[in-house]
């Protein structure tokens, strides 16, 4: 269980690095704590999105799980 958890914190994380994520944009930190994914409702389109939250000021921004789906991007 551990193990998924920190594999999904990885990947997202990984994912914001590789479209120039650079630390909290409040703080400028480098440490983050990944929640579960949480379904959201737009108007368009249903979707989740996981939590990533700066453990430092606890800025959080959400990340669609359809970024992390290799065949989306
Ligand atoms: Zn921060």
């Amino acid at each position: 269980m551990s193990e998924d958890e920190s594999g999904e914190m990885r990947d997202v994380l990984e994912h914001l690095q590789s479209k120039g994520f650079n630390g909290c944009l409040i703080c400028g930190q480098h440490l983050f704590g990944v929640g579960p994914p949480q379904e959201i409702v737009f108007a368009q389109q249903d979707t989740a999105v996981m939590p990533v939250m700066c453990v430092n000021c606890g800025h959080v921004i959400f990340v669609s799980v359809l970024h992390l789906r290799p065949e989306s991007v």
